[in-house]
């Protein structure tokens, strides 16, 4: 077994990654950190537990340490689950000091030598570790997940880059409260209500999954050339984003052709079995009314992204529309750093 920590373990995200690594085969949690407020605590007493699933048994008395890597000892990799100004600080040091550290914040993601990986997407911009290491002087390295949003457009763009000649890609999220936090979005904002303002949100999507789709050259990533345009919005819901997704394309198509692309898509976690990997990462569905949040976020575990409504549009020529679901907490977030882990555990 492998021993792994998560740095701010009682957030949304750290729960989440708590959840998701009690039974796993390969990855034992024995350290967990926060913030200064729930260091010393036994980690039942330090977090206020929001899953639908129970505080496993064997992370209840685990005393939260500091987010400090003097306090954090025989641990090989570090899931970060911390705020992103306070990941630009501490995700340095744990690498310095020798960790592998899997990262969920945007802090780090489009630094030149860090990897933004989707392993199903671009599992070659790995390589960037070497140039990381060699860079910074560091014995560990730091891979990140992009954000939540784009993972689960990108899976979706993946096979249709590959086969298709995209021109334009236009986007609009209907995103979950989870996606904020715990303390994210006030009640009295939410309910009865939409957001139509995400921090920051459009700018990662636009430039995330440009940076995903581009080609590792030996050195750099040169990101994909075609336009992308994000509109971001705030529900009432959850967990799990859906997101409307309208694609231009240079040549025409035939529907069945978008379907089968999707449907066959696979990539490298499904072909080496990992443990978090869904069977397929894009699930088509046929009905009228589907995908929705609440009946598909839990596809293939969380880990797939449901696509329904595909379409080609009958107002401009060559235009495809769809609109997708996928969970935010588990693959737009922990379940992303888990599978990236995975991954580097299996070839590295
Ligand atoms: P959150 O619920 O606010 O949790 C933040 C965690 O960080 C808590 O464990 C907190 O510990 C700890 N923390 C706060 N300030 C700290 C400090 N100064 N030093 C050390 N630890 C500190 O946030 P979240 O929703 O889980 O998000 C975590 C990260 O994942 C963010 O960067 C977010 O952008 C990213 N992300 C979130 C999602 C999502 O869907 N939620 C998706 C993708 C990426 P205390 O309990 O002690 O305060």
């Amino acid at each position: 077994m492998v021993n792994v920590g998560i740095l701010g373990a009682t957030g949304m995200v750290g729960q989440r990654f708590i959840q998701l690594l009690a039974d796993h085969p390969e990855f034992e949690i024995t350290a967990l950190t926060a913030s200064q407020r729930s260091a010393g605590k036994r980690y039942e007493d330090a977090a206020t537990w929001h899953l639908d699933t129970g505080i496993p048994e064997s992370v209840k008395d685990i005393t939260v340490v500091d987010t400090d890597p003097a306090e954090v000892k025989d641990v090989e990799i570090v899931f970060s689950a911390l705020p992103t100004d306070t990941a630009a600080v501490v995700e340095p040091k744990f690498a310095a000091a020798g960790m592998k550290v899997a990262s969920n914040a945007s802090a780090m993601r489009m630094e030149p030598d860090v990897p933004l990986v989707i392993p199903e997407v671009n599992p070659d911009h790995l390589e960037l570790i070497e140039t990381q290491q060699k860079n910074r002087g560091w014995d560990g390295f730091i891979v990140t997940n992009p954000n939540c949003s784009t993972i689960a457009l990108t899976l979706t763009l993946k096979p249709l880059y590959d086969q298709f000649n995209i021109k334009r890609v236009y986007v609009s999220t209907m995103q979950a409260v989870s996606g904020a936090g715990y303390n994210g979005v006030p009640s009295m904002a939410i309910v009865d209500n939409l957001v139509p303002f995400i921090g920051g949100e459009e700018e990662k999507m636009e430039s995330e999954t440009l940076h995903l789709l581009g080609e590792y050259d030996g050195e750099s990533v040169v990101p994909a050339n075609f336009g992308l345009s994000a509109s971001c919005n705030r529900v009432a819901v959850l967990d799990g984003h859906t997101e409307a997704v309208f694609i231009e394309m240079e040549d025409d198509f035939e529907v069945d052709e978008i379907k089968e692309s999707l449907a066959s898509f696979r990539g490298m976690p499904q072909k080496l079995n990992l443990h978090s990997a869904p069977e397929a990462p894009v699930v088509i569905r046929e009905e009228d009314n589907r995908p929705q949040p609440r009946m598909d976020r839990n596809t293939g575990n969380g880990m797939a992204v449901s696509v329904g409504r595909i379409r080609k549009d009958e107002v401009f020529s060559k235009s495809l529309k769809y609109v997708l679901v996928g969970h935010n907490t588990i693959r737009g977030a922990a379940g992303a750093s888990i599978l990236n882990a995975e991954l580097i555990n299996e070839i590295m």
